[in-house]
């Protein structure tokens, strides 16, 4: 295990655009298990390299018992039909907005060995996808909420325990996630 501490909202980092991955090396490969190794001990559905201070275009998930990981993803199709519903993200540690994204979408990009990979996702598997490529984008979910949503979040955010904290000196979050959180 090489669980990382997750970084939280504030930490500029996370609004920063990663950079494409240009090497399928073993320092690659030790990202993606860290990353797999720290959204498992969240627990989280998602989670960005961003989102634990590694500033390239990586991202993990945990969907329906699947874990995968996807390098440099590109989504290529988004469905019209959207869906809604809470989403919550590891970064905002016990925090969940009603958050619209695409019902379906599909992704394409690499394994951590560099063999191009395509995946297809609907329901939670797309919101993650959504989420996390935001997230290599630096765009962060409460940028997509409706203007209400947002004000919301942005109160809720200041009252927030962890706001403020100075972003290295933080462990990852003790709060519960209730398995939305990406
Ligand atoms: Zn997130």
């Amino acid at each position: 295990m090489a669980v990382q501490p997750i970084r939280l909202f504030g930490d500029p980092v996370l609004t920063l655009a990663a950079e494409p991955v240009t090497t399928f090396d073993k320092e690659l490969r030790v990202l993606v298990k860290d990353l797999t190794d720290t959204m498992v001990d969240a627990p989280g559905v998602g989670l960005a390299a961003t989102q634990i201070g590694v500033s390239l275009r990586v991202f993990t998930y945990d969907v329906d018992e699947t874990i995968g990981h996807l390098v440099n993803p590109v989504i290529g199709l988004f469905s019209e039909e959207e869906q809604d519903g809470e989403e919550g993200c590891l970064s905002f540690p016990g925090l969940a907005f009603p958050t619209t994204r695409r019902q379906r979408v599909v992704a394409s990009g690499f394994n951590m060995h560099g063999d191009p990979v395509t995946i297809e996702g609907s329901a939670l598997l797309a919101r993650c996808i959504q989420h996390e490529v935001d997230h290599l984008d630096g765009i962060l979910f409460i940028d997509r909420l409706d203007p209400d949503q947002r004000k919301a979040a942005m109160r809720a955010i200041r009252e927030a325990e962890w706001s403020g904290l100075t972003p290295p000196a933080v462990r990852s979050s003790p709060h519960a996630t209730g398995g939305l959180a990406v």
